[in-house]
């Protein structure tokens, strides 16, 4: 395994911008709640830090999303040893239309153990206008959410991919012509997420008003795009990771936002089928 050479820093980014004040009784108006507009983190080498603050804020500052007014870069030192992690296989689902793309995303979910009032509940969470900057937490079989603030919702930090894992998951997205940052982001963080002790599956449906497709993803399933999951234009979106009904929250949230790990792919496994 090649590994990244020397210490890993934790590199995030956060861009959002304030809401309108909301009116309270007596016609005062209230505090301002922040609109999430992009964000982005990975474990990098130090060397490679200049690069990739740099992607960042531009990524911060043309996102479709609008304009933010706070930009908040952290720049983090890692100490521990990252954990190694099996990078996800890669597989797509065209479909034709939105709904069509929730039947697909229904069926994937209920392979993955969830019933479809569970599956709904997340869809429709997932699909709402009310954009988080993490992923939601819901029960496996309740349905009930478990993240202990709803507005911001768990953000996935402290992720890598090992360089020769990175260059062959490159090739195999090129050969599909889906060899773009988003993607690889995506199935490194979905990675993570698979590997997380207590997580039964995950559903996401980009914020970005320019990009359709969505994925489901778990241990099993493996990382499966599903296309046309919402219209274009829409600026809704979110994350959902299905819990086990009984799990303890703590635990798979300190994992998910400050456990480092790096995603490497197995000795000749596939990266696109
Ligand atoms: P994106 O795929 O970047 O458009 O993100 C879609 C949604 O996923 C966002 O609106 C957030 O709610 C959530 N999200 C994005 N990045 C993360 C992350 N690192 N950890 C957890 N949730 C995230």
């Amino acid at each position: 395994m090649e590994k990244i050479s020397g210490s890993l820093w934790s590199v995030r980014m956060r861009a959002s911008r304030k809401g309108k004040k909301r009116r309270l009784s007596g016609g005062k108006s209230g505090e301002e709640k922040a609109i999430h507009v992009s964000g982005a983190e990975g474990l990098y080498a130090s060397c490679e830090i200049p690069r990739i603050v740099d992607g960042y804020l531009k990524r911060a500052i043309n996102h479709p999303r609008g304009l933010p007014d706070t930009i908040t870069l952290t720049i983090e030192k890692v100490n521990e040893e990252p954990l190694a992690i099996p990078l996800l296989p890669v597989s797509t689902i065209v479909c034709q239309s939105p709904h069509e793309a929730r039947r697909v995303i229904c069926s994937l979910l209920s392979e993955a153990g969830l019933s479809r009032e569970v599956i709904e509940r997340g869809i429709r969470i997932a699909a709402g206008n009310e954009v988080m900057r993490g992923a939601s937490l819901i029960r496996s079989v309740s349905g009930i959410r478990a993240e202990p603030d709803t507005l911001r919702g768990v953000r996935v930090s402290r992720l890598g991919i090992e360089r020769s894992s990175e260059r062959r998951l490159s090739r195999g997205l090129a050969r599909g012509g889906i060899n773009t940052s988003t993607v690889k982001e995506a199935v490194v963080l979905a990675s993570k997420v698979a590997s997380c002790g207590g997580v039964v599956a995950e559903l996401c449906i980009s914020d970005d008003p320019h990009y359709t497709t969505g994925y489901v993803a778990s241990a099993g399933l493996g990382y499966v795009r599903v296309t046309k999951i919402k219209d274009p234009g829409s600026m809704s979106g979110g994350r959902i990771f299905f819990v086990e009904e009984k799990a303890d929250v703590s635990p798979i949230i300190d994992y998910l936002e400050k456990i480092p790990v790096i995603a490497t792919l197995p000795p000749r496994d596939r990266v696109s089928r």
